[in-house]
């Protein structure tokens, strides 16, 4: 017999696999894992005398998942009589695994303050990959010589068993540490720790520090220098709650694995005042170099600091680098309501994937292309990863000119992002009607084979966009001569757009209300300072079957003229766009005689839009991606079926 322990996660990622083989390898019994639907199952040998210690020894050290959403356990009839061992042929980039960070501030390990600390199944491994397969000669660390230790780490059971970027202090990687006028070298316990130390002093000396995190370059800077593209990572897991006011969800995914980043509410009334908005991006530390400088800052007395991602040139005073070429990946921002939650933007954790059976396609996106294994899955990363591969045709984003394949099709980013939500549903040869946003709202249709647009965006053209509203009924005239009086800095601001020809829809709206933020970005935290119920009806009609741009910012400039607030009007926006969608969806859900509704594009991502959605779509919930971002990024899955 076999006592299972059923793990229900939608991830098709190995870390989770590979992190409990680590710690059961190490135990004399004999266990193995079978893949279901949205199901991990570890099946151990039920005849082991120490089975109760053992399963209980798992379930208290598993890291929490933001995929993992419960657990149970059974008896199977099956005979177990072998081990599993480690699958690591996917590098991916996560937070540290608790069996490291124990490592990493062990005094007596031989990884004791080496930030590039990592295992099997956890920290920032796809950070040095140069291409596949993924081995150690196929990475940044194909010059670095494991020691003696490293190497039969590598080859014995554990943690670090086919760990293809194994190192320590030993044989592993020296770091620089530079200033204006100095520079030094880390290359053991003692060097690494002073070299943090200064680096928190630098900070709390109002100096901004440049790291080549294995995450990629991040600067960090004191939380006094907020601003709009900054994140708030929370160095003291007791404080978390004192400075952010977070659900229970929102704590967990956190604190994850996947360590993603949240944008929450603030309850710090200094930071409120510093942001000037009620709500923050916030993450809790991930990667070895982050870890370590948030220790000894967590000892100079800060629960939080402040960081952005950025790229090697960024402006700074201390600089924290090292001679290993890095892969960056743009970090994953997670949205999590009371009873939804998916991955909202990023490339991070979701790539790279394998994942879906076999089809002989070439999928080319942004930044991301999709091929078939010589496994019968589908894997999906960067381009510069692989070698050329022979399929029947490709299937390339319509922005993209180069020539791939001489059997090329183009396809639009919202048609192949509503296909990698069938995909993850398996909802093939079924009909599915659907609402893309990013930006430009778009409807779509899927008959069970094709997708199609039956409500195109219309781009948004700004060249003449002053004349347009005066034009749009009797009296829009007097409407932009108000404006041109009353707020002639608004007026002066939407003359000036006229001049580009790359406005957003949410760049527009955003100066309209007079936001410092001037993008989408600053409209969804405006719309969070909003804290009654129920906004005003804001005009998103469709003319010409599309959705009409002059009207709805015409009805924002009238009601901002007569003096409604902008929390109120950036609430009624989302709010009269949740409605316009729903509204839009279940015409289209009647003619199409279908109940299936899917949900994708970036800007979907919004607390005030999705709790509206939600409450209008209650009969017939979305179906959204699972493991992959509602943005863009998840065209390359979709790209393949199209
Ligand atoms: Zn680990
Ligand atoms: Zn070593």
């Amino acid at each position: 017999m076999a006592f299972v322990l059923e793990l229900q996660t939608t991830s098709d990622k190995n870390y989770l696999q590979n992190y409990i083989t680590g710690i059961l390898s190490l135990n004399d019994i004999n266990f193995s894992f079978e893949r279901g639907e949205d199901k991990l199952l570890v099946l151990f040998d039920d005849k082991n005398p120490n089975l109760q210690n053992i399963v209980e020894n798992i379930a208290n050290s598993l890291p929490a998942s933001i995929f993992l959403k419960n657990s149970k356990s059974y008896f199977l009839d099956k005979e177990i009589d072998s081990k599993s061992e480690i699958l690591n042929d996917t590098p991916i980039s996560i937070g540290l695994c608790p069996s490291c960070q124990k490592e990493l501030f062990d005094v007596s390990s031989r990884r004791y303050y080496y930030p590039f600390i990592s295992c099997s199944s956890c920290g920032g491994n796809y950070a040095f990959l140069n291409r596949y397969p993924y081995k150690r000669e196929n990475t940044s660390f194909r010059f670095i010589v494991p020691c003696d230790e490293c190497k039969d780490e590598m080859n014995r059971v554990g943690k670090n068993q086919h760990h293809q970027i194994n190192s320590c202090h030993k044989c592993g990687v020296s770091v620089r540490f530079e200033t204006k006028n100095s520079q030094r070298y880390a290359n053991d316990a003692g060097s690494f720790r002073t070299m943090f130390e200064v680096s928190a002093k630098a900070i709390n000396d109002n100096k901004r520090v440049l790291i080549k995190t294995t995450m990629g370059y991040r600067v960090f800077y004191k939380p006094q220098e907020i601003n709009h593209d900054s994140i708030l990572m929370m160095i003291n897991a007791t404080k978390i709650t004192d400075n952010l006011s977070l659900i229970t969800e929102e704590f967990n995914a956190l604190l994850s694995i996947e360590r993603p980043i949240l944008d929450v509410t603030l309850k710090n009334d200094e930071l409120k005042t510093l942001k000037g908005s009620n709500t923050i991006y916030a993450k809790y530390p991930d990667d070895g170099f982050s870890i370590l400088l948030c220790t000894e800052l967590q000892k100079l007395g800060y629960d939080y600091i402040a960081y952005e991602d950025v790229d090697s040139k960024c402006e700074s005073d201390v600089v924290i680098d090292y001679d290993l070429d890095i892969n960056q990946q743009e970090d994953m921002r997670y949205f999590l309501n009371k009873d939804v939650s998916f991955v909202a933007s990023g490339e991070r954790v979701s790539f790279p994937s394998e994942n879906f059976t076999k089809v002989s396609v070439l999928s080319v996106s942004d930044n991301l292309i999709g091929l078939p294994t010589d496994k019968n899955s589908m894997i999906f990363d960067k381009m510069e990863h692989f070698d050329s591969v022979h399929v029947d045709k490709a299937n390339v984003l319509s922005t993209i000119s180069e020539k791939f394949h001489s059997i090329q099709k183009p396809y639009l980013i919202e048609e192949a992002s509503f296909l990698s939500v069938v995909a993850e549903h398996n909802l093939f040869n079924q009909k599915c009607v659907g609402a893309y946003f990013d930006e430009e709202p778009s409807f779509l249709y899927y008959d069970g084979k094709n997708v199609i647009r039956i409500v195109p965006p219309r781009d948004f053209e700004t060249n003449s966009l002053i004349e347009n509203i005066s034009n749009l009924r009797d009296g829009s005239d007097r409407l932009v001569e108000n404006l041109k009086n009353q707020k002639p800095k608004i007026y002066e601001k939407l003359q000036q757009l006229q001049d580009r020809d790359d406005v957003k829809l949410f760049e527009a709206v955003a100066i309209i209300l007079g936001l410092d933020d001037e993008s989408m970005r600053g409209v969804t935290k405006e719309a969070m300072k909003f804290v009654g119920k129920g906004g005003i009806q804001i005009d998103t009609h469709v003319k010409d079957n599309r959705f009409d741009h002059t009207a709805f910012l015409a009805s924002i400039i009238s009601y901002q003229l007569a003096g409604v607030s902008e929390a109120i009007l950036s609430y009624s926006i989302f709010e009269s766009f949740g409605d316009y969608f729903s509204e839009l969806l279940d015409e289209l859900k009647d003619k199409t005689k279908t109940t299936n509704v899917i949900l994708c594009g970036t800007h979907f991502a919004n607390q005030s839009l999705f709790s509206r959605m939600q409450r209008n779509l209650k009969l017939t919930p979305p179906y959204m991606n699972k493991n992959y971002p509602i943005g863009k990024e998840s065209g390359v899955i979709g790209g393949v079926y199209l």
